[in-house]
């Protein structure tokens, strides 16, 4: 009896088993180069000929346009893991990877796959407590945060400028969204600008937006500005004169120019005597009403983006206003200084010391599109650990050395574990070996000989990575070089990776439509 289309295709047992093992392990493999300070970049090129040039995880696998449905599970691992803590993106990736080609061995030993998962999922929460163990008992001070910040930065596109300022920039930014409450990181954004050396990066204490000023006469830049935020046309609305006058003769003609010029005044000297310095609105402004304004000493913008507006609105505190007689001072937003700038075809606007938001921005400049681009993601990534770490106030070896840590200990319970699952606990804890052995292979050391050191080391009771500085790469104590993670982002790479991998070897029925 057929139950199915008979387009649909059907894969069985361990050929599905194998297959989607087979898909899961590729995607792994596609970014294993690219991890740690030595990893290489990837060049990627769509359909339409656009290229991204970048050595992060999670944007590579969204731009490789992946179809297989178990390879899209890891990509999703890399998005979760992007998601929820900001880095650790291609160890998530690559420990999953590794965790199905243990489970591809396991299942030729002839171990079922609920063993398998059950293993894993042992062996993850002994992964959790070896964590634990793992976390620097020393406070989280600036220092620890911009050793955070540079490790999640070294062996990325960081341009001319050192990972060391960078960091520098990252920590003061997060330090400024930072309450009792927490750190609020959705106050920090990343603006990037063409034009100049990336060692022109610098942390803006405000907003900075693509705006331009309506007008070149207008002043570039207002201190201690009143600002109002409108969604207010400044000109004569489009059908006024037709609908009020019929013009038939010289007289009325002048009396209409008359009427629209006394009503454009009207505009400008009500916004003027209001007691703003800076207008923001969403509409147009008539050109006799900035260049009015401009003699008048009023900064205007004018078609203001809509979520432009928000941002202005939250990090001023301004009322937006939709009708330019309702416009009172206590809609008045404030800030420090706004300012306007041109560079080359953009120009931005500047506001600076807001007074209802300690809003920030990392102001990103580059050579091109591509520098900036991954500079941007860079940043992006360092701003997430940095405010993960400090939330969480718990850091970790890194440059494999948490990982060898706990992998020993999953091996040690593994001892007194029953039956199949045994191999299967082992098998995770071989699995974690992945990082410490790539981080081996992406720097050019044997990945064997410096497995068996790093264990030698680790089992000496010493903290035991593997440190590149420079051009040299050592066997010692990560914490010692500065090269620290977050606990965090380990463990929900752990737990993104192996919810993923014991997913996959569940499925033994693969039916797809046509
Ligand atoms: P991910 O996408 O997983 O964050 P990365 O390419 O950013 O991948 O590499 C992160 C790994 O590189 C972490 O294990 C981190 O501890 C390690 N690492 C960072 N800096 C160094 C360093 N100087 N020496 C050795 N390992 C480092
Ligand atoms: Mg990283």
């Amino acid at each position: 009896m057929f139950i199915l289309s008979e387009d649909s295709q059907r894969t069985q047992g361990r050929d599905a088993q194998s297959s989607n093992i087979m898909a899961g392990k590729a995607v792994a493999e596609a970014v294993r180069t690219t991890l740690g300070p030595r990893g290489m970049d990837k060049m990627l090129v769509d359909s339409g000929g656009e290229v991204v040039i970048t050595n992060d995880g999670a944007t590579i696998l969204n731009e490789m346009d992946i179809e297989h449905p178990a390879a899209q599970m890891l990509v999703e691992v890399a998005d979760s893991q992007e998601e929820e803590v900001g880095d650790g993106t291609t160890t998530a990736a690559v420990i999953a990877g590794n965790l199905l080609a243990e489970a591809e061995d396991l299942i030729e030993q002839d171990v079922h796959a609920t063993t398998i998962v059950e293993g894993y999922h042992e062996a993850a929460e002994i992964a959790l407590e070896a964590i634990a163990e793992q976390v620097s008992q020393d406070a989280v001070d600036d220092d620890v945060l911009k050793q955070v910040a540079e490790s999640s930065m070294t062996g990325k596109g960081t341009g001319g400028l050192t990972a060391e300022s960078l960091a520098e920039t990252v920590v003061e930014a997060i330090r400024h969204v930072e309450d009792d409450e927490g750190v609020h990181r959705d106050n920090v954004t990343v603006h990037t600008q063409i034009g100049a050396s990336s060692n022109a990066t610098e942390l803006v204490p405000g907003i900075v937006i693509d705006e331009e000023a309506a007008h070149d006469a207008m002043p570039k830049e207002v201190e201690d500005a009143s600002i109002a935020v409108l969604d207010v046309e400044l000109g004569v609305r489009t059908g006024d004169i037709d609908a009020e006058y019929a013009i038939d003769s010289i007289d009325q003609l002048n009396q209409a120019i008359d009427a629209e010029e006394s009503e454009v005044r009207g505009y400008a000297e009500t916004l003027a005597e209001s007691g703003a310095d800076v207008v923001f609105t969403t509409d147009d402004v008539d050109e006799r009403i900035s260049s009015f304004l401009a003699k008048e000493g009023v900064l205007v913008f004018d078609n203001v983006g809509s979520s432009d507006a928000r941002q202005i609105v939250s990090a001023t505190g301004a009322n937006r206003v939709g009708a330019l007689e309702d416009l009172e001072e206590s809609d008045f937003g404030a800030a420090d200084r706004v300012r306007s700038q041109n560079y080359g075809d953009d120009d931005l606007a500047f506001v600076e010391g807001g007074a209802a938001a300690e809003a920030v921005t990392v102001f990103v400049r580059g050579g091109t599109e591509h520098v900036v681009d991954e500079l941007e993601r860079a940043i992006g990534d360092a701003l997430d650990v940095v405010s993960t770490a400090l939330d969480s106030g718990e850091v970790v070896p890194g440059a494999g050395a948490t990982e060898i840590a706990v992998a020993d200990k999953i091996r040690s319970a593994a001892a007194g574990i029953e039956g199949r699952k045994q191999l299967a606990v082992t098998s995770f804890a071989d699995a974690l070996d992945v990082v410490p052995r790539t981080l081996a292979t992406n720097t050019g050391q044997d990945p064997i000989d410096t497995l068996v050191d790093l264990r030698a080391a680790h089992e000496g009771g010493e903290r035991a990575g593997l440190i590149t500085d420079g051009e040299t790469v050592t066997i010692d104590d990560p914490f010692e070089y500065g090269v620290v993670d977050p606990a965090d982002v380990k463990r929900e790479a752990i737990q993104s990776a192996t919810e993923a991998a014991t997913m996959i070897v569940r499925i033994d029925d693969v039916i797809a439509a046509e």
